[in-house]
């Protein structure tokens, strides 16, 4: 029964997170996934945050200087913005680019990432 009601926990956790759509912090799927499972507790998101992540259904998204975020796994290629106003994250779809153009001579890129920062509309309108 134990493993039942742990693949139901984790479920109502991949849920959340794949329909929020955007990184989370394990305190904000926590507060996504109580919708579904109303007494989840703090340790049990920390266990299926572990288990999904070795089984490759989410993938971290780490900013410099803050705690891991997790999203689903398998998202077209994105980017993220950061709002200092709430501290969410979100997706910001597409990429510019041409990154190649600010290497130097003789250095290949291999991959990228780029955070955007600001407020996010909640946030500026709330100024
Ligand atoms: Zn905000
Ligand atoms: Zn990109």
């Amino acid at each position: 029964m134990a493993l039942e009601r742990n693949t139901a926990q984790r479920r109502a956790i991949l849920d959340a997170i794949v329909k929020t759509d955007r990184p989370l912090t394990p305190d904000e799927i926590l507060q996504a996934a109580r919708e579904a499972v109303p007494r989840m507790g703090m340790a049990t998101v920390y266990r299926a945050v572990k288990a999904l992540e070795a089984s490759g259904k989410i993938v971290a998204v780490e900013l410099p200087g803050e705690g891991r975020r997790f999203e689903a796994a398998g998202k077209k290629h994105h980017h993220h913005f950061h709002c200092r106003g709430c501290g969410r994250m979100f997706d910001l779809h597409g990429c510019t680019g041409n990154f190649q153009a600010l290497l130097p001579a003789g250095f290949r890129m291999e991959d990228h990432e780029v955070f955007l920062y600001g407020q996010c509309r909640e946030c500026s309108r709330n100024r």
